[in-house]
């Protein structure tokens, strides 16, 4: 067990400046209006530093640099932009733990996650990212005997990116490693409510890229986020954020007729058929292993499994076990290796769930575990802890069918394959889902009948850089990770050549 000290304090990682400024061409630029917000420690809830509350001149300063940055960059040879990328990677390796500290800090997510998930990950974007790209290759057709095409990707220029909360450096680097090596320069604004960590991560790499390739801008959504996506300036704009922003961002990216990324809410199903016994041992500890998984991260993930649905067959000794692995699950402080699970992001993020706590139980859900704040106590007294909650009732409350991003899982029975399906697809959104099931021919029917971009199969929340990520219905349009992402950062020039 580590139990890391807090930023600023004997024996810490790193201190936080008291102010930060944004990050543009290389150099710290204090926002025109002078203007700032404070930023708390969802850990214990007060404030630690001020970033800038930027305006639409921060985000043209900041794409005037990236502009200024964009054509050497694009033209740096593939091979010099993969070793930069390659040379993140170890950079962000060295660092992994002083990462982490400050990503727990700004964030309240549990230190274990950031050092065994987030950040390695993170790491393995760049280096998947530079590779990818130099095994890209363009394409040559004979067209007839005097003509030839030429296919080449050029980099689309300036491109903008959006990033939520939830993950800030890990989604901040899904965008940028991929972006980076595809050759474009970046304006990139994070959430109001984690805008630090992903600042101490552009400081640390900030000697490796030319200045003003990547440019980070903080503030709020309608005052920096608005004038990012809807600028005439930006090639291209990626987001990843509620359903309702994804529709805005549209609406400004249609304006100027640039391609979207959006990445955006679930409310991902995780079925367990029937096959999944008590009698097997190893299989039923991970099939209740893959059921928690509604608490990683706090609940707030994109992918959250906060659907269960059980085979009636097994569902009363499936949900006594999985409601007493729950109840084991240990909060604590986030800094703290043992703690599984730490605060939630914002105090805005832990009133909303407390109000879906409320609404589950109005709507006559059965609450088997949790339902309330969790009092930690001492200095953790002022922070956002929620208790795991289980809630049994029906896919028809709004429990089941509106995204919480908290630690609740809402639980429902089926009988048979069809009804599981059906009930499964009734749903808004369509990122992720579970299936559990040793039967072969369930678990693939199952996973190609489920309308969404990921349906884990006897494991749950991998994210490996190589795997396509994405939406269907209200989730979003495009993907992210693997190769077909550098598709959405360049432009595919032809060359028809008669000779
Ligand atoms: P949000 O949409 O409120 O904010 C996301 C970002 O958009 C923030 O940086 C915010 O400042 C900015 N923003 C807000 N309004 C804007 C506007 N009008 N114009 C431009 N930018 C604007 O979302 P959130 O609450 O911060 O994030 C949680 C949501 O993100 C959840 O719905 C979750 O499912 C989703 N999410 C999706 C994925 C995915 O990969 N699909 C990953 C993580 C989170």
């Amino acid at each position: 067990m580590t139990v890391y000290a807090q930023p600023g304090q004997d024996g810490s990682l790193l201190t936080f400046k008291p102010r930060y400024e944004n990050f543009i061409g290389g150099q710290w630029v204090a926002p025109k209006n002078g203007s700032y917000f404070e930023n708390p420690t969802p850990i214990t809830g007060r404030t630690f530093c001020e970033v800038p509350a930027s305006t639409a001149e921060d985000i043209e300063t900041a794409i005037d640099a990236a502009e200024a940055a964009a054509p050497a960059w694009g033209k740096t040879p593939v091979a010099e932009r993969a070793v930069i990328l390659n040379r993140i990677a170890d950079r962000i390796e060295e660092n992994l733990e002083m990462l982490a500290v400050a990503e727990t800090w700004d964030n309240g997510k549990a230190v274990r996650e950031c050092l065994g998930a987030d950040l390695p990950l993170a790491a393995d974007h760049f280096r998947y990212f530079a590779s990818a790209i130099r095994a890209q290759e363009g394409g040559l057709s004979q067209i007839d005997d005097d003509t030839v095409a030429y296919h080449y990707h050029e980099p689309l220029g300036v491109v903008g990116q959006i990033i939520p909360w939830n993950f800030p450096i890990l989604m901040g680097v899904w965008k940028i490693a991929p972006a980076l090596a595809a050759g474009n320069a970046i304006v990139l604004k994070p959430a109001e409510q984690t805008p630090t960590s992903i600042l101490v991560l552009a400081e640390l790499i900030a000697d490796l890229l030319p200045d003003g390739v990547l440019n980070i801008v903080n503030g709020f959504g309608l005052e920096a986020g608005k004038p990012l996506a809807s600028n005439k300036r930006i090639r291209k704009i990626a987001f990843t954020g509620e359903t309702t922003t994804g529709r805005l961002i549209m609406q400004y990216a249609s304006q100027n007729i640039i391609p979207v990324t959006l990445e955006l809410g679930g409310k991902s199903p995780n079925i367990f058929f029937g096959d999944v016994n008590a009698h097997d041992d190893a299989y039923w500890d991970k099939a209740q292993e893959g059921f928690t998984m509604f608490a990683l991260n706090q609940g707030e993930v994109c992918t959250c499994p906060s659907r269960a649905l059980i085979q009636q067959s097994i569902a009363d000794p499936f949900l006594d076990a999985v409601t007493e692995r729950t109840k084991k699950i240990v909060q604590g402080n986030p800094l703290d290796t043992d703690t599984m699970m730490g605060a939630q992001a914002s105090n805005d993020q832990f009133e909303k769930i407390m109000s879906y706590l409320d609404i589950g139980r109005q709507e006559g859900a059965e609450v088997l575990t949790g339902g309330g704040r969790a009092d930690l106590g001492g200095d953790l007294s002022g922070g956002y802890y929620v208790q795991p909650t289980i809630f049994k009732g029906s896919n028809k409350m709004r429990v089941f069918q509106e995204e919480i991003f908290g630690p609740v899982v809402s639980v429902a029975t089926f009988d048979d394959y069809d009804d599981a399906i059906t009930t499964a697809n009734d749903t808004l959104y369509g990122l992720g889902a579970g299936v559990w099931s040793r039967n072969g021919n369930i678990a693939y029917r199952a996973g190609r009948d489920i309308q969404a971009g990921r349906v884990w199969v006897n494991n749950y929340h991998a994210y490996p850089a190589h795997a396509a990520f994405g939406g269907y219905k209200a989730s979003g349009i495009g993907r992210e990770n693997h190769l077909m992402m550098l598709d959405h950062y360049q432009q595919t020039k032809n060359l028809l050549v008669s000779y």
